[in-house]
């Protein structure tokens, strides 16, 4: 039975860890000393179906929390995530329950905070709000750093003024963990920090020589690897803190490399096939949709070859919210109440997708379900670039990846591209392109995340870790299991 110091980092990706491991003295220590492995995350591999396993040990479709954040539209107002879902089932709530005393700060999405058998403070994600804290005096006591997650969205003239806020948001987000961690013996502290992800989100292509969108040698070449450097001189301000009986374990939500660079239009190979309509224009012949389709295609498409992304951002701006969504997503462009099958929003702009279905349209012309199913496998397993490589890793019936009770959060079947592939709504522009958004959000998430454990007598998980194996260790760290 063990004390526990848990240090979430967004994005902490192994292979980077060891690419740079020379470099980061604390890390490399504990991958000499302690435990290490690339910890595979959830399917997709996003914060918010991520961060709720390890949370709860859940796999989504059993905590039934699925949704993707989408980095290209990340604003004020956005939807909020029910806590619902793993409010009480989180390991901070069990062992409070069994009469640990935790400390817990800044995790992803817990937001509004709850009471708990010690701290628990927290900001807001998507939504806009203070900063909380239970119990309340903590908030009277103590000036709270800026907690949740982060909604910049730079220019590119703004990334240095970004970077500097963000590694000063990070340093302060640490000194306060480390406040609240002096304060008491805690049996569990958790200090989540999310800002790696972001870091990363807004500035992969200067640090990558290999991104088609890589600007040549740049003020931000050492960017990534810079804010790694940063987290690691935190995490030894931790693994000081450390006692015989109190261990270290950090552990990542997903990996992350390059964002997809090429893009595949599944909503336009479901229109070719019949199966996704899009509104009939009053004049015979003449499609407004596909028009208007095309001309934000080449735009988009002008756009990037000129290097002027940010200018879309800017001018997108002027357009009314609920136009501009339905614009980006070309979500006016599909008469949903007559097609069969469109692409699901799960995945958000990483590798991982599905389709959906229709069902009850299924139902009202005799098309048998299953059926279609199978077609969507059909069409989606064997397509090809140009260069006849394949890009679908798997399409699958949801039902023959996930079990449990919230399988049907995820879309009717699902599918892994590629890589360097992601899914896009665009029609009337051909099946394949290229990313018109990478110089805006050059990374992207990854299969592995990482897990690490300090402290000796702790059993790690298994040799392939996953994500929904986390939660165990800790109870065992705990000596609750
Ligand atoms: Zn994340």
């Amino acid at each position: 039975m063990s004390k526990v110091v848990i240090l979430g980092i967004d994005a902490l990706d192994a292979a980077l860890l060891k690419r740079w491991r020379n470099d980061l003295p604390h890390f490399s220590r504990i991958m000499d000393e302690g435990y290490f492995a690339p910890l595979e995350s959830t399917m997709p591999p996003d914060s918010i179906p991520a961060w709720v396993t390890i949370y709860t040990g859940m796999q989504p479709w059993e905590h039934g929390v699925v949704d993707s954040m989408d980095y290209l539209d990340i604003r004020k107002g956005a939807q909020a995530v029910d806590t619902g879902t793993f409010k009480g089932k989180t390991f901070w709530d069990k062992a409070g329950e069994a009469g640990k005393r935790v400390c817990v700060v800044n995790p992803l999405l817990a937001y509004p905070v709850w009471p708990v058998n010690g701290i628990m403070v927290n900001g807001p994600v998507f939504v806009t709000g203070e900063a909380q804290a239970f119990p309340e005096e903590i908030v009277r006591s103590t000036k709270l750093p800026e907690l949740g997650g982060m909604v910049d969205f730079p220019d590119r003239k703004d990334l240095g003024a970004f970077l500097e806020r963000t590694a000063q948001v990070t340093r302060e987000q640490a000194r306060f963990g480390l406040d609240l961690l002096d304060r008491e013996d805690w049996d569990v502290f958790f200090l989540c920090l999310l800002t790696l992800d972001r870091v990363m989100h807004f500035l992969w292509r200067y640090t990558d020589p290999e991104d088609p969108t890589y600007p040549g040698k740049n003020p931000f070449e050492n960017s990534v690897k810079d804010f790694f450097m940063l987290l690691d001189s935190i995490v030894g301000k931790f693994a000081d803190r450390l006692s015989p009986d109190r261990k270290l374990l950090i552990v990542s939500d997903h990996g992350h490399s390059r964002r997809p660079t090429r893009a595949l239009y599944i909503n336009e190979m479901l229109r070719r096939e019949g199966l996704l309509k899009t509104p009939q224009g009053k004049v015979p012949g003449i499609s407004p949709v596909a028009i208007v389709e095309k001309t934000k295609t080449a735009f988009l498409r002008m756009m990037h070859r000129l290097d002027l992304e940010d200018w879309v951002y800017k001018i997108a701006s002027v357009i009314p919210k609920e136009k501009r969504k339905s614009l980006k997503s070309s979500s006016y462009a599909v008469t949903r109440e007559e097609s069969l099958a469109w692409l699901s929003e799960t995945g958000g702009g990483t590798s991982f997708g599905g389709v959906e279905i229709n069902r009850a349209l299924c139902l009202a012309r005799g098309t048998d379900y299953e059926a279609l199913r199978e077609r969507l496998i059909e069409l989606l397993a064997p397509l090809t670039n140009n260069q006849g490589e394949r890009i679908v890793e798997f399409a699958r019936k949801r039902e023959d990846v996930f079990t449990g009770q919230n399988v049907d959060k995820y879309p009717d079947v699902v599918f892994e591209l590629r890589q360097d592939y992601g899914v896009d709504r665009t029609l009337f522009s051909g099946l394949l392109g290229k990313s018109s958004t990478h110089r805006k959000v050059s990374g992207g998430h990854s299969k592995f995340g990482t897990i690490m454990l300090l402290g000796s007598g702790v059993t790690p998980p298994g040799e392939k870790p996953h994500i929904s194996q986390v939660y165990g260790t800790i109870m065992r760290i705990l000596g609750l299991e």
